[in-house]
């Protein structure tokens, strides 16, 4: 259940003006920056008055709760998948998603490359990358990135078009934005899809073009 005294709807404005506010602070444009709304784990009524509100990019982690979640509400709707993506759920990812954030493999490389194939047409795909290296978390380690980016184009023909991280809870996070912008840079990749709840305002001075915000739209996840 939904905290009582929690408000998605003035939550929305609350942080779609301090995406405005961070954006104009390091010289960018409010509409540089898109906000991905996390609905992952939430219940639908918490999800309907941000979607009725306008809010239109969503985020989910996983494919099944995302398509019996969204398959009759697509219209109108970008969808963004966040969390890791088995081989055998790439049809079904490419099919429902918009926006896959989380390549981070060959051998997924290749099933979304099959998936596009037959399907005809291409999500967009953000390389994450676990710049903590931490050894629980998803991602291509960054020393490893520039070669994986080059194998996904050259290899599997795939249109990367930014990169994604979580940087380690317990880790000052500025120092990840900074080096995932660099990785980017030299990448030519323009998508920059950093930040969360704790730290969306941080991500966007270090060139956040997605912030992926949960908690402070719907409230504390139900576990
Ligand atoms: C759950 C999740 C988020 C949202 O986290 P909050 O702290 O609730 O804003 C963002 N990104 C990813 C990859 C997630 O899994």
């Amino acid at each position: 259940m939904s905290v009582v005294s929690h408000e998605p709807t003035a939550a929305l404005a609350g942080v779609l003006a301090r995406i405005e506010r961070a954006a104009r602070a390091s010289g960018r444009e409010a509409r540089d920056v898109a906000l991905v709304a996390v609905s992952k784990q939430q219940p639908w009524e918490n999800v309907a008055p941000v979607l009725a509100a306008g809010q239109s990019r969503f985020g989910e982690n996983r494919v099944q709760e995302a398509a019996e979640r969204w398959k009759d509400r697509r219209a109108g709707v970008i969808l963004h998948l966040i969390g890791p993506l088995q081989t055998n759920k790439a049809d079904d990812a490419v099919a429902l998603f918009d926006v896959i954030e989380t390549l981070d493999r060959e051998r997924l490389a290749r099933a979304l490359a099959e998936a596009i194939q037959k399907r005809g047409a291409a999500p967009g795909l953000l390389v994450q990358v676990n710049t903590g290296e931490e050894p629980q978390k998803s991602g291509v380690a960054p020393r490893d990135v520039d070669a994986f980016i080059s194998l996904c184009r050259t290899s599997f023909g795939l249109p990367v078009e930014g990169l994604m991280c979580i940087p380690p809870a317990d880790e000052p996070p500025g120092p990840h934005f900074a080096l995932l912008a660099k990785i980017a840079a030299r990448n030519g990749v323009a998508r920059l899809s950093m930040g969360m709840s704790g730290d969306f305002e941080t991500a966007i001075r270090f060139g956040a073009t997605h912030v992926r915000v949960g908690s402070a739209l719907f409230g504390a996840r139900g576990v």
